[in-house]
């Protein structure tokens, strides 16, 4: 299984005539915020894959653009989904055999929308663990993999508020052991940038730019 994941930045890899060439092979397409729904719009019909969201932190233009466009404050949704992306954000989702949760926005840092406390992130979350016990009896796993935009503490974060990653993602990845934690909102400058790291048994990959995830294993 190949699975493409984008975040942050619009890629000229991707955002190309050629993507089909490169990523027609794709399964699955996760995108881990801050991207305009044009490029996810690209991506999603020139590869005819799912294609699932979650929010990021500077999504706001987005929504007022768009909600203006429909006249009203869901407008956005409605714009997202035309493109045929799916927003999974607090949700989960079962899409190639994969058991999916995705966690929009980042910390708290002055007020904006899809910004969260520690504490907030961490209430969603505990709403969220009876599904993943759930997932355990039924499945015998509680999720594969989790698409946030915000990173954990702790791994690729930094220290500033506003890419402070969650210490409750931490606790997410000890009690849920996904495979894969996706994240985005932290941007890579340099080739030397760490882009993907272990923590306990969860692959945490940063997807800023684009990010190939390759899978032999079955779900
Ligand atoms: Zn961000």
């Amino acid at each position: 299984m190949r699975i493409l994941c984008v975040s942050d930045q619009v890629d000229p890899l991707v955002y190309s005539h050629r993507v089909k060439e490169r990523y027609g092979d794709v399964d699955l397409v996760l995108a881990a915020g801050d991207l305009p729904m044009e490029y996810l719009g690209f991506i999603s019909s020139m590869l005819n894959r799912p294609l699932l969201y979650v929010e990021g932190n500077h999504d706001l233009g987005r929504l007022a653009v768009s909600a203006q466009a429909y006249g009203r404050p869901e407008g956005h949704r409605l714009y997202a989904e035309s493109f045929g992306a799916v927003d999974v954000g607090f949700t989960f989702v079962r899409e190639e055999g994969l058991l999916i949760l995705g966690l929009p926005g980042s910390m708290r840092y002055n007020r904006g929308p899809n910004q969260f406390t520690e504490f907030h992130m961490a209430f969603r979350l505990a709403l969220l663990a009876p599904r993943l016990l759930w997932n355990r009896l039924v499945y015998g796993r509680a999720v594969d993999l989790v698409l946030t935009h915000a990173p954990p503490r702790g791994v690729h974060d930094r220290d500033d508020p506003c890419h402070r990653g969650f210490r409750c993602f931490r606790w997410l990845m000890r009690f849920a052991a996904p495979r894969w934690l996706v994240h985005g909102h932290v941007h890579l400058y340099d080739l030397a940038d760490v882009r993907v790291s272990t923590a306990g048994a969860t692959t945490v990959v940063n997807a800023f730019g684009h990010w190939i995830i390759e899978t032999e294993e079955a779900p």
